[in-house]
């Protein structure tokens, strides 16, 4: 509430809660002593990117992105 406060102002007290939802498996497991930043590189020939591979937002899913980028130059550049 007090983080709304600071974007929404004093009328954050006058909202009602009305109901929380739980949605099992919608983001990619991660606790926070798992590692991120895992491999992207499956075979020779095959490389993955996106949000599982390093964490799970937006910021983890364009980390990916380059980091496969940057894998694929490399190999691509041998
Ligand atoms: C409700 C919700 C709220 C969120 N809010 C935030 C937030 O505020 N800030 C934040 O940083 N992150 C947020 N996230 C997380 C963020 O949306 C994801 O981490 C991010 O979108 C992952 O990007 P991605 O490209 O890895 O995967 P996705 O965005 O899931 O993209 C994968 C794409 O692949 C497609 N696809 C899947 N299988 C196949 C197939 N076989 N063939 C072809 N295409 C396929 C899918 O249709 C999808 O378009 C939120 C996620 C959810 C669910």
């Amino acid at each position: 509430m007090n983080q709304m406060k600071n974007w929404f102002g004093e009328q954050v007290d006058t909202w009602r809660h009305l109901r929380t939802y739980s949605i099992r498996h919608g983001q990619p497991n991660f606790q926070s002593k798992m590692s991120f930043r895992k491999f992207n590189q499956i075979n020779s020939t095959l490389w993955i990117c996106g949000d599982h591979r390093d964490t799970p937002s937006i910021q983890g899913a364009m980390v990916s992105g380059r980091r496969t980028a940057e894998s694929l130059i490399t190999t691509l550049k041998d």
